[in-house]
């Protein structure tokens, strides 16, 4: 049978979808995609068939499961990669041999979703504590039964920490479910990354030597004046080196050096390293670690002011943009945290 032809006009318009859009024949056939479609699904889509790329049976032979009325037209589809984005598939038959495939990313929607569940799971049970600590100290205040000024002063006192705890919690909790509902939405910026290193480094090395921590920059790159441009959020990246570094002083040993170190082997990539010298972490808790709430003493990082979600905090910024994390632990030696960040390209 002829291939159909998708007209100019049809064609330029679907570029100003919002949603992904095919024109296959009746097999499933790709005759035309959308630049979102290819975003989707991979370049060079025409000729290829639609149910090869989603594995979704019903879509091979279209006309047959409209005839059968089989078809329910509507169809989820996760794509396989790091944001493992959600697609509402739609089909519609245009004439005899001729469907529209519309591709509507619902991935916020799901997201949305996801955090607003896991939110009212773990937050009703991390707030609990410190509230149910305030609770009690009140009682025992309004009750009367402490006459002695000291004795008021100390409680009051752990009031202010838990007080404070809760505030830390809602701000993390805030940040979080902003960075993970919107981390697939890519940044449109290209920012300098070497200078909310620099920025971090220096606000944050006061707090180092409480603990006779030295913060120290060590930058391996042959051009150690490129600004190392990348497509980011100014504030989020801030944001993961604040994060890093609090967690290394937190987890470090005193009277350690603790090192930012930036690295270059390839044109389109650079490796930044947080490495601190500590107790370290064993391997069997390495990849829990960026999940909400995961600690591995609780009470000592209650006790350091933690909140459990400093590091899902920058997991999810890494995936906004586009960077991997890894960590590696000796245990009584030292610890990475090494980023790899994709380069803008600024030809
Ligand atoms: P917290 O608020 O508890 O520090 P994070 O999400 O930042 O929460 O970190 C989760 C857990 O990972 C911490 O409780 C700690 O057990 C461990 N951790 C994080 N950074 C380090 C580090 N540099 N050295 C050792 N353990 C660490």
């Amino acid at each position: 049978m002829k291939k159909k032809s998708i007209p100019d006009n049809i064609s330029n318009v679907s570029q100003l979808l919002e949603d992904g859009l095919l024109f296959c024949d009746d097999l499933g056939c790709i005759l035309f995609s959308n630049n979102l479609a290819k975003q989707y699904l991979g370049e060079n889509l025409i000729g290829k068939f639609i149910h090869h790329l989603v594995g979704i049976e019903e879509l091979k032979n279209l006309n047959t499961s409209y005839e059968n009325g089989v078809f329910d037209d509507q169809f989820n589809y996760q794509i396989d990669d790091a944001l493992k984005r959600s697609l509402l598939i739609k089909v519609k038959k245009i004439e005899n041999n001729l469907f529209g495939v519309l591709l509507l990313d619902m991935t916020l929607q799901r997201n949305l979703e996801k955090v607003r569940r896991d939110f009212v799971a773990n937050v009703s049970h991390e707030l609990r504590s410190p509230l149910t600590s305030l609770v009690g100290f009140i009682e025992t205040l309004l009750n009367g039964n402490v006459e002695d000024e000291s004795t008021k002063r100390k409680f009051l006192n752990i009031m202010d920490e838990e007080a404070k705890r809760m505030n830390r919690l809602i701000d993390d909790i805030l940040s979080l479910s902003k960075v993970e509902t919107e981390e697939h939405i890519t940044p449109n910026t290209n920012i300098s990354l070497i200078n909310p290193i620099q920025y971090v480094i220096s606000s944050i090395k006061e707090r180092g030597l409480s603990k006779q921590n030295n913060l120290i920059l060590e930058d391996l790159r042959q051009n150690t004046n490129d600004p190392c441009f990348i497509i980011g959020n100014i504030d989020e990246i801030n944001q993961v080196f604040v994060n890093l570094l609090e967690n290394a002083i937190k987890y470090g040993y005193e009277k350690s050096d603790i090192l930012v170190r930036i690295e270059q082997f390839r044109k389109d990539e650079v490796i930044v390293s947080v490495i601190n010298q500590g107790d370290g972490i064993p391997e069997k808790y390495l990849d829990r670690l960026t999940e909400r709430f995961f600690r591995i003493d609780k009470a000592r990082s209650r006790e350091l002011g933690g909140t459990g979600l400093g590091l899902a905090i920058v997991k999810h910024i890494l995936i906004k943009h586009r960077a991997t994390l890894e960590i590696k632990s000796t245990p009584k030696e030292s610890t990475h945290f090494a980023m790899t960040f994709p380069l803008a390209n600024t030809d």
